[in-house]
């Protein structure tokens, strides 16, 4: 009888484990812990960009369309991140770019701080725009697909003042931090607005979602331009809180190895603000103009 007791007990265990309920009480205080491909892949995500390992690559520009329509969404806290899905409008979608079809926008997510990192160096606030291939019927069924997701990340640089486009959704935030699972509406959003105004730069690699089931071939874009916010704006994202009315601090995944995936990088020409740096050609064009300058002034100096 206890025996029959246990073997209930132990086929509803396993049950409830392949129903995927354990995967909505995964937490990042228990990273070692998450199950199955999240421990034994070897294209997960989030990276560490490193622009000195970065193949140069002239992707075609990323063609976007719908991201300027303004609309009203619905902002939730679901235990794990702040998720802002847009409603009452066709999605937004995307293609070129080096992608292999054409993505529509399913929702949109924060970490704070940032997943991934560039050249070592870690962001306030990373924003994930997911996407899934719109041969599918939804994102569930993308994710079983290679290539069938698409995520773009936009990270953000500390700046003075409040970022004013990014307030109305902090406003919205201050009332649903407080209680997972709690939704509130959003009006007037523009996703455009909350994209770096230059879109021509990014690095692109194949990884993963960067929360349990972890699943792989996600095609990842993370744009090279960033966009401000200020710390106070940051604090309330970082005061929210997740199960058990504990405070999500942090919600962003360790950086996985990159075991010799290709990381590629479109340059954006003029300049790439979150590198730091202007490219090869301008900078070894200004070495130039100062030798001659150089030269010139020794000449006139000889010469006089
Ligand atoms: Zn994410």
């Amino acid at each position: 009888m206890i025996f029959d007791s246990f073997k209930i007990l132990l086929i509803s265990y396993i049950v409830f484990l392949n129903l995927g309920v354990f995967a909505d009480h995964w937490s990042y205080n228990n990273e070692k812990h998450w199950p199955g491909i999240c421990q034994t892949g070897e294209a997960q995500s989030p990276i560490d960009l490193e622009e000195s390992i970065a193949i140069p690559r002239e992707f075609h520009f990323l063609s976007m369309h719908g991201y300027g329509q303004i609309t009203s969404a619905i902002l939730k806290n679901n235990g794990h991140s702040a998720q802002l899905t847009l409603q009452n409008i066709s999605p937004p979608k995307m293609h070129g770019g080096g992608l292999p079809g054409t993505y529509q926008l399913d929702h949109l997510h924060f970490h704070w701080q940032s997943e991934h990192t560039v050249n070592g160096n870690r962001f306030p606030l990373e924003l994930h725009l997911v996407h899934f291939e719109q041969k599918y019927r939804n994102l569930t069924e993308a994710v079983g697909h290679l290539h069938g997701v698409a995520v773009l990340g936009v990270l953000f640089n500390y700046a003075v003042d409040d970022d004013e486009d990014f307030q109305p959704l902090i406003n919205i935030l201050d009332k649903i931090k407080n209680d997972v699972g709690k939704t509130e509406q959003l009006d007037n959003i523009n996703v455009k607005q909350l994209m770096p105004r230059d879109r021509g730069g990014f690095f692109r690699y194949y990884g993963s979602l960067t929360t349990p089931g972890c699943n792989e071939g996600i095609i990842w874009t993370v744009f090279t331009d960033t966009l401000p916010i200020s710390r106070n704006q940051v604090e309330s994202f970082l005061t929210m809180k997740t199960s058990g009315n504990a405070p999500l601090a942090k919600n962003f995944r360790s950086i996985q190895p990159l075991n010799g995936r290709p990381l590629y990088l479109r340059n954006s020409g003029p300049i790439n603000p979150i590198l730091g740096y202007r490219p090869s050609n301008s900078s070894s064009a200004q070495v130039v103009s100062a030798i001659l300058l150089i030269v010139c002034y020794f000449f006139k100096l000889i010469v006089v």
